[in-house]
């Protein structure tokens, strides 16, 4: 490179705009698709735990006596296995990254009260349900037979 290329380039780059953002001034615009962090809508979410148990990472816990959902923001691997399997498709990757702490973080959702189905009693099991059925007298299809012959 001789001494006029290296001028004409410098020339270019001191009237050109820069090819760095200024951030944070400038905030980043995130493509679409970016998978950034797992968005849940708490309203819809039945705490099935299908999410849960999905998760490569088991950054997810779902807790249905307290009916929490909750999140460990940095144990989330991004891969969006959780929004795919997700029956009630309440859940969706928002675009925005965690921002770095120095602490781990969990986010924890909590369903409102007036959303949460009293627990079902647990059914009878067919032992038990057999032993509590009132037995039939034993003796009653005898006298019917009994009647039956002397007819
Ligand atoms: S799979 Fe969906 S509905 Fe089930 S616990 Fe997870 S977020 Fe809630
Ligand atoms: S995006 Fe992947 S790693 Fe993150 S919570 Fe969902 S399933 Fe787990």
């Amino acid at each position: 490179m001789n001494i006029f290329s290296f001028a004409k380039t410098e020339l270019k780059n001191l009237f050109s705009t820069p090819a760095t953002r200024a951030y944070p001034l400038e905030p980043r615009n995130y493509p679409e698709r970016t998978r950034g962090h797992v968005v849940i809508d708490i309203n819809t979410c039945v705490l099935c735990g299908m999410c849960s148990r999905k998760c490569p990472a088991d950054a997810i816990k779902v807790d249905r006596a307290a009916g929490t959902w909750s999140i460990e923001r940095f144990g989330c691997v991004q891969c969006g296995n959780c929004v795919v399997s997700c029956p009630k498709k309440c859940l969706s990757m928002g675009q925005a990254y965690t921002e770095p702490d120095a602490q781990k973080r969990t986010d924890t959702f909590t369903k409102p009260a007036d959303q949460m189905k009293p627990p079902v009693a647990p059914a009878a099991k067919p032992a038990a349900a057999a032993a509590a059925k009132p037995q039939k007298p034993a003796e009653s299809a005898a006298p019917a037979a009994e009647e039956k012959k002397n007819a």
